[in-house]
């Protein structure tokens, strides 16, 4: 019989989602009559934005004639939409960064999960703590995750992210070859300033580590001395990847487009010391493992650049984060500790004393009829905390409040 890999009986069974449906669906059957309010998912609720809708439109009728129909394009991705992200994320915000180190993707998971196929094998991986999954799971996969030992991998460096630290994560004492940061981050809703930021660049020049800097949440960024790209910072370009997606900015969690970038300026070793390009071998990647995004969802991406697709997706963003505030205000008047919700759409809540993350999940439930994410299923550092999402509706945001007000 053929073996598997043996990586994957490490990882722990994904239990937090699956747990989550579990309790909401024998509430909901016990108690027909409550209006659940879903606040634990991290997806979109509103529709894509009409620019988007009119370009898969036209991109669908192009596929129907012979004379414009797309078959395999660019395993890159189509220069049409390359060109308007350097154009618009980068060079409007002074970034020097060509086409030809943007990398279209189907969103920006795939992307997190595969950049590793380009390292070696043993490079030693931090995570901060709590964390996206997708960051540990994948290098457990990797064989990278050494034994499990109750929460954490032991091949993994966790960096703790919490209340002693400002939710900020700060420089490890042992030193990672690559390292994953979020920001705005998921799922505590905070974000890095300029200043923090430059002291993680500054510690990957010294130290030679590489940074995967995940910036999927870059459109709800609204504070002035938080950068949009970690290509803001002086340096950046020689030791960090940088992953984006239309997901959230655009509502593409359906249609799916995102993009990673990778600088001609970043270098690896091999294995004879010899310098390579990381932008050459993940383009060697992409051309054997990936066939593109489809042309209709990158038409829809492209849109995203136009004067009303850009205003359409403000007003979306807009929205949300007027559900964060709301959340925020009507949170803390009700006497919680409440974390994140200024430049993310999430918010990272401290549960009552005494409760756990999972405690506090039943109570809002059993008590309030709201679905939030219990932060201990995001690590350890996560245990007594909530996550709750801005990407309900108004009413709905408001009503949840008003209950737990009460
Ligand atoms: N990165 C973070 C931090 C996320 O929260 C998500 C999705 O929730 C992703 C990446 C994946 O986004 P995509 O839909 O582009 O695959």
């Amino acid at each position: 019989m053929i073996r598997i890999n043996d990586n994957f009986l490490l990882l722990p069974e994904s239990y937090l989602f699956s747990e989550v449906a579990r309790r909401v669906k024998e509430f909901q059957e016990e108690n027909p009559e409550v209006k659940v309010i879903r606040m634990g998912i991290g997806d979109v609720t509103r529709p894509l934005c009409k620019a988007a809708i009119e370009a898969m439109h036209k991109a669908v009728d192009d596929e129907a004639e012979t004379a414009t129909f797309h078959g395999y394009g660019p395993e890159q991705g189509y220069s049409f939409l390359r060109d308007k992200i350097a154009d618009f994320d980068y060079h409007k915000r002074g970034i020097d960064i060509s086409s030809d180190e943007i990398f279209i993707g189907d969103g920006a998971k795939s992307d997190l999960g595969n950049f590793f196929d380009i390292l070696a094998q043993d490079n030693t991986v931090a995570v901060t703590d709590p964390v996206y999954p997708v960051y540990v799971d994948t290098n457990v996969m990797g064989g990278r995750g050494g034994k499990r030992d109750g929460e954490h991998h032991d091949g993994i460096i966790y960096i703790p992210i919490n209340k002693t630290n400002g939710y900020v994560p700060q420089l490890p004492k042992q030193r990672p070859d690559v390292v994953y940061l979020c920001s705005p981050n998921n799922p505590t809703g905070t974000a890095m300033t300029r200043n923090e930021l430059q002291k993680w660049v500054t510690y990957a020049k010294e130290e030679g580590c590489l940074i995967l800097f995940d910036s999927a949440y870059e459109s709800f960024i609204h504070s002035e001395n938080v950068p949009h790209s970690i290509y803001e910072i002086e340096g950046a370009k020689e030791v960090a990847v940088e992953f984006r997606s239309f997901s959230k900015t655009a509502g593409f969690t359906g249609v799916r487009c995102g993009y990673t970038v990778v600088p001609f300026a970043l270098k690896g070793l091999d294995s004879e010391g010899n310098e390579v390009s990381l932008n050459r071998l993940w383009n060697r990647r992409q051309c054997t493992k990936f066939n593109g995004a489809s042309y209709i969802s990158q038409r829809a991406a492209e849109a995203v650049y136009t004067p009303e697709g850009r205003s359409q997706i403000k007003e979306t963003i807009e929205y949300y984060m007027e559900n964060a505030r709301m959340m925020r205000e009507s949170l803390t008047e009700t006497g919680f500790e409440v974390i994140g919700g200024v430049d993310s759409p999430y918010i990272w809540l401290k549960t009552p004393i005494g409760m756990t993350s999972w405690e506090f999940f039943d109570y809002l439930l059993k008590t309030h009829g709201i679905v939030g994410t219990p932060g201990s299923g995001f690590g350890a550092e996560g245990e007594g905390y909530l996550r709750l999402t801005a990407f309900n509706t108004h009413e709905a945001t408001k009503e949840a409040m008003l209950r737990m007000h009460n």
